[in-house]
């Protein structure tokens, strides 16, 4: 029977999402047991949260000084001695965090990392994407030894909090961490608008928005919506917003459930990021953009018009 460990994914004392997409991917499993472990200086709130996700057998938490930020280098050996204690599965989401961090377990466990599994077919066979997403393959880890593994968070829904809490413990990893790797800083955006990866509304904007001024329709129809923003690299690279709001292959890979790719031609690259998304709204002069042949509702016309005319409307 499988018994699968799960790494909580957390910031400034939040739990992130992607934890609960990795317990649903390790539902698919059936497994006998789910635990999610807590890396951090003071466990004790994420733990809380990570305690009433539904299917949750128990949070375990590691309080140290040294995991108060999120360095691969010192939680990977910690992670290694928990999952020596019986675990046949680990699974980190397959965000910054998660591929970050997992190489570095498969590393030390000697075993190589299933990543971005978008499919359970059985405890030891999976499914992932390829080749930007242009192809699927089936893949099938050795069942004789420990499946590390990200799973891709767009491919799977959040598991909701239950009714029951599952029990916290505190675990032990008695290792010695490595010191080379060391916090110096953290630098990111700052945004009250909600976080990309996780938005259930995306207003996205591409080349044609011109210039980071006009972009502000961009953000304004995002405002009225509740919604997230993101980009085409297209206008990432000319500078109209920062890389962080990039969707796209090289970019972040989302599941929303209504994205508008407003000035945005559609190519591969940025259809890769949305493959999950729910409803596809596509504004677009050109009636021909390979954007609408994956659009639910496609409005073709000058966005300079109709972005602003659909902002009051709403
Ligand atoms: P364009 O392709 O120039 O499209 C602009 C669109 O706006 C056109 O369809 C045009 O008809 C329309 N338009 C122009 N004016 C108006 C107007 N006034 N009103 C309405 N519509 C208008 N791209 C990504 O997005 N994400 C990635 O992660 C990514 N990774 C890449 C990785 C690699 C290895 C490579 C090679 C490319 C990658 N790209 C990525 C780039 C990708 O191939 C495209 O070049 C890019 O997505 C184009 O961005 P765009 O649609 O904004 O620009």
């Amino acid at each position: 029977m499988s018994k699968i460990l799960i790494i909580a994914e957390h910031l400034d004392g939040k739990l992130n999402s992607s934890t609960a997409r990795c317990v649903s991917a390790a539902s698919a499993i059936k497994p006998e047991a789910i635990d999610i472990l807590v890396l951090a200086a003071d466990a004790a709130g994420v733990a809380a949260e990570a305690a009433k996700i539904d299917g949750v057998s128990k949070v375990l938490t590691l309080d140290r000084a040294e995991n108060a930020h999120a360095l691969a280098a010192v939680f990977a050996p910690q992670i290694v001695a928990v999952a020596g204690s019986g675990y046949s599965h680990v699974f980190a989401p397959s965000t910054t965090f998660g591929k970050d961090l997992m190489p570095r377990v498969a590393a030390l466990l000697g075993v190589a990392q299933v990543s971005d599994i978008m499919t359970v077919e059985s405890a030891h066979t999976f499914q992932r994407p390829i080749y930007a997403g242009n192809a699927i393959i089936t893949v099938e880890a050795p069942a004789d030894s420990t499946v590390i593994a990200t799973i891709r968070t767009a491919s799977w829904p959040a598991a909701a909090n239950g009714l029951a809490t599952a029990p916290i413990e505190a675990a032990s990893a008695d290792v010695s961490l490595p010191s080379h790797t060391r916090f110096i800083d953290l630098a990111q955006g700052k945004s009250d608008r909600p976080d990309l990866q996780g938005a259930s509304k995306v207003v996205s904007g591409g080349r044609a928005l011109g210039s980071s001024e006009n972009f502000e329709i961009i953000y304004k129809l995002a405002d009225k919506l509740g919604a997230a923003v993101g980009a085409s690299r297209a206008a990432v690279d000319a500078g109209y917003v920062p890389s962080d709001l990039q969707v796209g292959q090289t970019g972040k890979i989302i599941s929303p459930e209504l994205y508008f790719a407003i000035g945005i031609s559609g190519a591969i690259q940025h259809l890769t990021g949305i493959k999950d998304a729910g409803t596809i709204v596509a504004i677009n002069k050109d009636a021909e953009a390979p954007i609408f042949e994956v659009a639910d509702f496609g409005l073709v016309g000058d966005l300079f018009k109709i972005v602003p005319e659909l902002e009051a409307a709403l």
